[in-house]
């Protein structure tokens, strides 16, 4: 099937009023709104939600995953200083969305995810949409070695380090964000880490979250 999905005005209205919403939570960067203005998020959401697709929260979108809050979305994407035409590599694909956010800003955005079933679902979504996203099966922690280097890595899953063959595939002075398990076992901090020309590693942090842990290799669960 090719039908676009539905757009409508209404649609159209709760995004505007998401976006208002956010840059009162401190979402600043006007390409950042405009991505998320424009991306219809209710597509990606099973169609009982669609009048929840619109409020700040997160929300499953099937095989025990979820799709992440507005906010945080556009948190990670601010932090990340996409530039169009920049090639970005999402972990974490989950509903796809935050791919398409990337998209809208014009990177060429490749995502992966682990769980199998989710993968072919989001696809099909993602074919719909006139968004640039190349969606891949596989384990976010081996990343893309055929499509390396990247300008950008964004991480959404929990993880419990830095994965190395990431930072590998990433451009001198390129960034990463990555919700980082903390110490206590509960939840993750924010971290933006920028490889620097002599290849060490500078980190940020941008304080607590709590995201679907990241974990290792292709499965069913
Ligand atoms: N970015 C998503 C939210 C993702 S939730 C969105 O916009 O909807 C986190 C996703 O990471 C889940 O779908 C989970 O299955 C996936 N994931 C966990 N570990 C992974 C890994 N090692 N490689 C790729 N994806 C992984």
């Amino acid at each position: 099937m090719n039908t676009q999905p539905e757009d409508n005005y209404r649609h159209k209205g709760m995004r505007k009023q998401l976006v208002d919403q956010l840059r009162t939570k401190g979402i600043s960067n006007e390409t950042v709104l405009s991505a998320i203005n424009e991306v219809p998020r209710h597509v990606f959401l099973d169609s009982s939600f669609v009048e929840l697709a619109y409020q700040d929260m997160a929300f499953p979108i099937g095989s025990g995953q979820t799709i992440s809050q507005p906010s945080t979305v556009a948190f990670q994407t601010q932090l990340l200083q996409v530039e169009k035409g920049m090639k970005v590599l999402e972990i974490g694909t989950g509903s796809g969305y935050q791919a398409c956010v990337l998209a809208a800003m014009g990177a060429k955005v490749f995502t992966i995810e682990r769980q199998r079933n989710l993968y072919f679902k989001t696809k099909e979504i993602l074919e719909q949409l006139p968004f640039r996203v190349k969606p891949f099966l596989g384990d976010g922690y081996e990343g893309l070695p055929t499509y390396q280097p990247f300008d950008r890595v964004i991480i959404t899953a929990g993880a419990p380090s830095i994965p190395e063959a990431l930072i590998q595939q990433m451009k001198p002075n390129g960034i990463m964000v990555i919700p980082m398990d903390n110490a206590e076992g509960e939840g993750q901090t924010m971290l933006r880490v920028t490889k620097l020309d002599d290849g060490t590693l500078k980190k940020e942090e941008f304080g607590d979250f709590k995201f679907v842990p990241m974990l290792k290799e292709i499965g069913n669960d």
